[in-house]
């Protein structure tokens, strides 16, 4: 079987193209990966994404660095989750939501079960995060039910027939639960592509988009983990924060894979951003101001007193690209910052 790695990734384009045999293919978020950056920019991405107690540009969190996943938290992971919830507790307040939630509920669950590991305790308790997930989503179906839709009746059998598919997902197939939001919000996908009350279908698909979600709920988050070992829940806990490479200009819009285009983002927010335009993401997250000169001022410091061999313009091409891709919105202050003796002039815009 032949695999192709296309460019020009977008949200819902499948970044592996299967040329014989239909094999389900999966979206891939744009700017998650770069398929193109050569050796160079690769250490530039490792540098960036590893330089200490770097805020995020867009949430203004600390984030945590590459580094720390590439090696075990504690020696062993078969021991009791008080030992790896101990390791985990220095980045507790670098978690985002839920996982924050969920590190303190477990830190809880493991004074009372000393004796199970992290898997365990997961395991522990899922049936109930599950019931508890499953009355959430319940509560999202029957508000869509109740509500009087203006719609034709050939329509409103069809969002008859969604809520009844979606309700056999949710207790018909236990066992694929990490799939089962997106099946389930796929039903109304296609609800919407079906019928012709345009206005009445986008107000559908808002309501069905409030079914929890491992991103913001701490049942979900349970019950989609569950399957996890200890080593992988415990780096699940710390995922969302993890310092990751983000395009200024996406990837999927010619965006260049160069240290001039990128910014390093926690991995919440760059999925969040994924490949949209940064007028749209400033105006969701007008935080994004501050936390870039925040950013900014991090990144000015580290080099005045670290020489990052490569990177000495980075300052000065971030707040070009910056303010030529938000049309001025940011506009990033980096008189802070000392230029290394020895390197005379700024590599005009290698982009
Ligand atoms: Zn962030």
């Amino acid at each position: 079987m032949k695999i192709i790695l296309t460019r020009n990734i977008n949200y819902y384009t499948p970044y592996i193209k299967h040329t014989s045999h239909g094999v389900l293919l999966q979206p891939l978020k744009a700017d998650t990966v770069s398929f193109s950056a050569n050796r160079k920019e690769r250490n530039y991405e490792t540098a960036l994404t590893n330089i200490p107690k770097l805020p995020c540009p867009c949430c203004g969190k600390i984030m945590i660095p590459e580094n720390v996943f590439e090696r075990p938290l504690v020696k062993n992971y078969d021991v009791s989750a008080v030992e790896v919830l101990r390791a985990l507790k220095k980045y507790e307040t670098q978690m985002h939501k839920p996982e924050r939630d969920v590190y303190r509920r477990l830190e809880k669950l493991s004074k009372k079960y000393p004796e199970l590991t992290l898997q365990q305790l997961f395991n522990k308790k899922r049936y109930y995060h599950l019931a508890n997930t499953e009355i959430k989503q319940l509560k999202v179906l029957s508000k869509i039910e109740n509500t009087d839709f203006n719609l034709s009746p050939e329509s409103q059998a069809k969002l008859n027939n969604a809520l009844k598919n979606t309700r056999q997902i949710m207790f018909l197939e236990e066992k694929k639960t990490q799939e089962k939001r997106r099946r389930m919000i796929r039903e109304f996908i296609e609800l919407q592509n079906s019928c012709p009350e345009k206005k009445e279908m986008k107000q559908i698909l808002l309501m069905i988009q409030e079914l929890p979600s491992s991103r913001n709920d701490i049942d979900s988050f349970f019950v989609k983990y569950a399957y996890l070992d200890s080593e992988a829940l415990a780096f699940k806990l710390l995922e969302s924060s993890k310092a990751s490479i983000e395009h200024i200009r996406a990837a999927s819009d010619s965006g260049a894979d160069k240290a001039s285009n990128y910014l390093v983002m926690c991995r919440q927010c760059n999925n969040t951003r994924s490949s949209m335009p940064y007028e749209t993401f400033i105006s969701l997250h007008p935080e994004m101001i501050k936390n870039c000169q925040k950013y900014m001022d991090r990144i000015i410091d580290y080099l005045n007193k670290k020489h990052l061999f490569g990177l000495e313009d980075y300052p000065y091409l971030i707040q070009k690209q910056l303010l030529d891709e938000t049309d001025g919105l940011i506009d990033m202050d980096v008189s802070k910052y000392k230029m290394p003796y020895g390197v005379t002039k700024i590599k005009q815009f290698r982009m």
